[in-house]
């Protein structure tokens, strides 16, 4: 597969980002040019298929032609306005996004850090609006090995030494509970307590999928408290587990829902928190915004992204070949996978220590035309676009096998 070496090849690119880019992150070596669908191509014209999917960005794959076309459609009549004006396409995407997650009220915002930040602002806000906790005494309850971002705020109540070390002081109101245990829970919540914020699978945990019922418990325990319960599905959400919302696998309705990375279609950063009337009308004009949120441009492709969802296509794909990804899992533990988590077309791969780390292991899996990213240790994240056919998939499963086993 290797072509001649070009002017700019992957080594020349990766050795001219060096000294002029912040070293926030430790790609894996490949410099890809252009995608489609499940695949990408590197500078040297070398095909991989992508199964990390930017991390749920991509769920229906590279440039969905319906996506790129919303796109177009909008880039060649408005793209931006700020919210100091009304534009066209605002209300019916908040009406359908409203529709398709079973909620009231929509608050548009751009990346997934911001509408974690706008969902605990709304909590807080709500907490001393309509519970009656007094001023500045608001507490939120999230879960140890949380990943919900970046901002100062957000690290703030971090359990990963490596982002939080080094940027404090942080925001005060966070209490840190294990996940998955509902006693511990219900031993932080008092009548202080805005809200439970937490993930219904922790994604950059390694997947963790929580027992059957603590979501359920979970929803039981902040009714029962007068809290809210915030479910961050940023990278759960909109298909990725079969079904539009994670927290569907037990039936729970959360008071306010943050979503992101899929919303945007690939395309562009949208994010949204999703609720309640009672919670998100809490915000009155002037309290809360941003300029780019719920932009033209991303209230199209948003549209777009929520009428593919309303088919049910993806989330039943997701669901049938989760199966496929279950079982060619399942029939490598003992060849070279000591465990795996996985749901929908969602996993988190522990490999056996002795071959190698996540990264070694995907590294090897890159040479062999198959992208993925390691998690912490020796576990590996599968996560490729809900496009992805059986036969890729199990051509995946297949390189996985062949580089644990040779
Ligand atoms: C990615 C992610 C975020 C942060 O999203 P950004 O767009 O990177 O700011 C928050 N929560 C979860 C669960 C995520 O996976």
């Amino acid at each position: 597969m290797t072509a001649p070496a070009r002017a700019h090849g992957s080594q020349e690119l990766i050795r001219a980002e060096e000294p002029v880019l912040a070293h926030n992150y430790h790609p894996l070596p490949v410099v890809v040019a252009r995608a489609e669908g499940a695949w990408v191509e590197d500078v040297e014209g070398r095909r991989y298929l992508d199964m990390l999917a930017g991390y749920s960005a991509l769920n229906f794959g590279h440039r969905h032609p319906a996506l790129v076309d919303a796109a177009h459609r909008q880039l060649d009549r408005l793209t931006l306005t700020s919210r100091a004006f009304h534009h066209d396409r605002l209300a019916g995407f908040a009406e359908r996004l409203a529709a398709l997650t079973g909620t009231d009220m929509v608050l548009p915002m751009n990346t997934g850090a911001e509408a974690v930040e706008s969902g605990i602002k709304v909590a807080r806000k709500w907490a001393y609006d309509v519970k009656g906790v007094p001023a500045d005494r608001a507490t939120i309850v999230v879960a140890a090995d949380n990943f919900h971002g970046r901002t100062t705020t957000i690290v703030g109540f971090s359990t990963d030494e490596t982002a939080r070390a080094g940027f404090g002081p942080f925001t005060p109101g966070f209490r840190v509970v294990p996940y998955n245990d509902l006693a511990a829970l219900e031993e932080a919540v008092d009548e202080t307590t805005a809200a439970v914020l937490i993930e219904p699978i922790q994604g950059e945990a390694g997947v963790l999928i929580p027992d059957d019922g603590y979501l359920a418990g979970v929803r039981e325990l902040t009714r029962r408290a007068g809290c809210l319960f915030v479910a961050d599905e940023i990278q759960s959400g909109l298909g990725r587990t079969g079904h539009t919302l994670a927290v569907e696998h037990e039936s729970v309705v959360p008071d306010v829902v943050l979503l992101g990375k899929a919303l945007g279609g690939g395309i562009v950063p949208v994010s949204a928190v999703v609720g309640s009337r009672e919670v998100l009308g809490v915000l009155r004009p002037g309290e809360h915004g941003s300029t780019f949120g719920g932009n033209p441009l991303a209230a199209a492709v948003g549209t777009e992204v929520v009428e593919l969802l309303e088919t049910g296509e993806f989330q039943r794909r997701a669901a049938e070949l989760g199966t496929v990804l279950r079982e060619g899992l399942a029939a490598l533990v003992g060849r070279g996978v000591v465990g795996f988590r996985a749901r929908g077309l969602w996993a988190g791969v522990d490999v056996d220590p002795a071959l190698g780390s996540g990264r070694g292991i995907s590294e090897r899996l890159m040479r062999e035309g198959v992208l993925v990213k390691d998690t912490h240790g020796s576990t590996i994240r599968l996560a490729p676009p809900l496009t992805v056919t059986g036969e890729e998939l199990r051509g995946a499963l297949g390189t996985l096998e062949k580089v644990l086993t040779s």
